[in-house]
């Protein structure tokens, strides 16, 4: 069985194909244009689809999923509102695909599709109630309780990062303040350390880098170079996921917690000092629930566990 999957980002488009086992056959990627339109992106996904079969002597694909960086309504197939690529509003992206191909075609938002992932092929196979969270530039995720995706009742459940851990803290993108992804996500870490102008200047790796080049990563490699404001950036980062993570715990007691994203490629520089952290900030309402690092490939098998999605609905 060949499964054709498609991820449809802000910077790039992905397309892949792979089999029922997870196996990814092969990949194809375009940079994203914000010119797209409705007509002109079903189309560059048509010709993705085709060039992929075409050169991996494919008979036929049995199925198509897609994953979208913003709001969807899976039942429909219809994208809610596009962040990134102008024109798609309220677009049924499914139906010129199904009708091309003339298949089962799915659609998922990006959390969902990674969270889905992790159930069908990843880390959290073996777990019914699950969260699974990304830490990149933000923070998303996806929760799974009784071994069904959780999505609310308007489709929005999961927002993980908008989540309060300080009131009055930094300024988020949703418009509150001190939100889970404005102080721990990529860009609140980086915020914490630029807006910082003394200890920069006293850095001694941070004062020879332009702002713009300060990231996540940049942040964890310094702390490994031994640099101290790193260090305690790092370590304030860490107490504050740790926060975030435990209030997720106290409210959905999972099984576990599949960490993804950018910054969980930090590996144990993360992930040794958050178990303590998470085990510490439990104080009295302990208990044993697994943080783990979600599966290397998961972005590339989201697209693919989205045509499974239908089994984890409720
Ligand atoms: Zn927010």
């Amino acid at each position: 069985m060949y499964i054709l999957g498609y991820d449809v980002g802000g910077t790039k488009i992905s397309a892949v194909i792979g089999d029922n086992n997870g196996k990814i056959i092969d990949t194809l990627r375009k940079r994203t244009s914000k010119e797209y339109g409705k007509e002109a992106l079903s189309n560059q996904l048509i010709v993705m689809g085709e060039e992929l079969i075409k050169r991996n002597n494919i008979n036929k694909v049995d199925k198509i999923g897609i994953i979208f960086a913003g709001p969807v309504n899976s039942e429909k197939g219809i994208i809610i509102s596009s962040p990134n690529i102008i024109g798609l509003k309220n677009y049924n992206i499914v139906n010129g695909l199904k009708e091309y191909f003339n298949v089962p075609v799915y659609l998922e938002n990006d959390a969902s599709a990674a969270t889905l992932a992790e159930k069908v092929f990843g880390m959290a196979k073996n777990f019914e109630n699950f969260v699974y969270i990304t830490l990149s530039t933000g923070i998303g995720g996806g929760i799974f309780i009784n071994n069904k995706l959780y999505k609310g009742s308007h489709g929005m459940a999961g927002e993980l990062g908008h989540m309060v851990i300080m009131p009055n803290g930094p300024l988020c993108g949703c418009g509150r303040r001190g939100c889970f992804e404005a102080i721990a996500g990529g860009r609140g870490i980086t915020g914490r350390v630029v807006e910082n102008i003394s200890a920069i200047r006293n850095s001694t790796v941070f004062s020879k880098m332009r702002p713009g080049d300060i990231d996540a990563k940049a942040i964890f490699d310094a702390k490994r170079n031994g640099d101290m404001f790193a260090q305690l950036i790092v370590e304030e980062t860490i107490y504050y996921l740790a926060v975030g993570i435990v209030n997720i715990i106290n409210i959905l007691d999972p099984e576990a917690i599949i960490i993804g994203g950018g910054i969980s490629n930090e590996g144990d520089a993360l992930f040794d000092p958050l178990k303590l952290a998470i085990k510490e900030e439990m104080k009295s309402m302990k208990r044993n629930v697994k943080i783990l690092k979600a599966m290397e490939n998961g972005s590339d098998l989201g697209a693919i566990a989205v045509t499974f999605g239908e089994k984890y609905r409720n």
